[in-house]
């Protein structure tokens, strides 16, 4: 059913206030997670309210958590996520990035060990809306691999996502935010509560034999895997991100000495640019511009209706998601309202105060 953006905020932040996130904590979590689907990525929406939930009940994340320093040298900063919730302790993260890039023309910031960050481009555009370019290597960690590694059979990594965003002073930054994977975990997610099928080359079976099924990933009997995108190359950058935003960022990787509670967990290594430093800003600006004109002139091929670049389509998205409201499915919104009667609210009230329109 199509719920408008400003309802389901409003439902995810009773919910996880109920959970006991404070309440302009849950505010921003619900304006994250609501800001995902708006862009069009369900994945890193409100169907993470059911596992946001159960991980702060079970105490693996921690809400009312912040940023803590570690180590201090100056353009470099080592954090600790103590467990917080992501979309906080990743922007107090950015914060200090950004107030280190002013001061040295670049930062570099080491965040670990923080509970899901959710949507990483969030992270890239609030630099970019400063005028910064940014870079992101994240890997995931706290639960058991879903993902081969290229060429091989058994689960090693999770989707470890990357992240790069150019500003741009109308603020239609040009913002390459994906998984590793092929789709992000999620995606199958969605697929699998819609009983759909997932695009070519995601997931492998327990064979290692390609399927488009998404319970070889979700479900009872599921085990197969996902795969990196772009065959070798993709792979390469889902190592990178392990081993930069992993064992370099959070001194975390996904290697089986490490702790898996359940709850998922990143490690996010930012590089924050201040184009101030390097050089005339203004320069900058008309040359980037002058090749997005460049890209976009291109004639579109066959069956496509123009040449985007990364962040359009979000954009696009955004858009017409504002106006039409989000399309969330029965399945889903059957786990929000349950694990909004775990955390201890009634949901045929819910139901009722949000027309919600199901039975549960
Ligand atoms: P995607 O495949 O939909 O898009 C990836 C990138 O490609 C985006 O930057 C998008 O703008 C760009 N793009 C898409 N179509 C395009 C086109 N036609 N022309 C030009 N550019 C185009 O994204 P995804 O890989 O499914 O990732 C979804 C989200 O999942 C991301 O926000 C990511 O941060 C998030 N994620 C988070 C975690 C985590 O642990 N926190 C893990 C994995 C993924």
């Amino acid at each position: 059913m199509l719920i408008p953006a400003e309802k389901l905020i409003q439902l995810s932040t009773e919910i996880l206030q109920a959970a006991g996130v404070p309440p302009a904590t849950a505010r921003a979590v619900a304006n994250h997670l609501v800001e995902a689907n708006l862009k069009g990525h369900d994945s890193h929406g409100v169907g993470l309210v059911p596992a946001y939930v159960a991980s702060i009940l079970a105490g693996h994340i921690k809400p009312h958590t912040h940023i803590q320093i570690k180590k201090d040298s100056g353009a470099v900063l080592s954090l600790e996520g103590g467990t917080g919730l992501g979309r906080v302790v990743g922007m107090e993260a950015m914060d200090l990035g950004m107030e280190r890039a002013r001061q040295h023309g670049i930062s570099c910031i080491a965040l670990g060990n923080v509970g899901h960050l959710g949507r990483i481009g969030a992270f890239a555009e609030y630099c970019a809306d400063q005028g910064f370019v940014s870079t992101h290597y994240v890997n995931v960690v706290g639960h058991d691999p879903t993902t081969i590694a290229y060429g091989g059979r058994d689960r090693r990594f999770i989707t470890n996502p990357f992240c790069c965003a150019v500003p741009r002073p109308g603020g239609e930054h040009v913002v390459l935010d994906m998984a590793t994977t092929t789709i992000a975990a999620g995606k199958v997610r969605v697929a699998y509560m819609q009983g759909t099928t997932v695009p070519p080359n995601s997931l492998v079976d327990a064979d290692g034999m390609e399927t488009n099924d998404p319970r070889a990933l979700f479900g009872r009997d599921s085990a197969g895997a996902m795969q990196p995108f772009g065959l070798h190359k993709g792979y390469g950058l889902m190592v990178m991100c392990e081993l930069i935003g992993g064992a370099l960022g959070g001194l975390f990787t996904l290697q089986p000495n490490n702790p898996r509670q359940g709850a998922t967990l990143n490690n996010m290594l930012s590089i924050i640019i201040d184009p101030e430093a390097i050089g005339d800003v203004q320069a900058f600006q008309a040359e980037v511009e002058s090749m997005i004109d460049h890209i976009y002139s291109s004639r579109p091929a066959s069956g496509v209706d123009r040449v985007r670049l990364p962040g359009d389509p979000e954009r696009e998205s955004d858009v017409q998601r504002t106006a039409a409201g989000v399309d969330i499915d029965e399945r889903s919104l059957r786990q929000i309202l349950d694990s909004a009667s775990t955390a201890g609210l009634e949901p045929t009230s819910l139901i009722q105060r949000f027309e919600l329109g199901t039975e549960v």
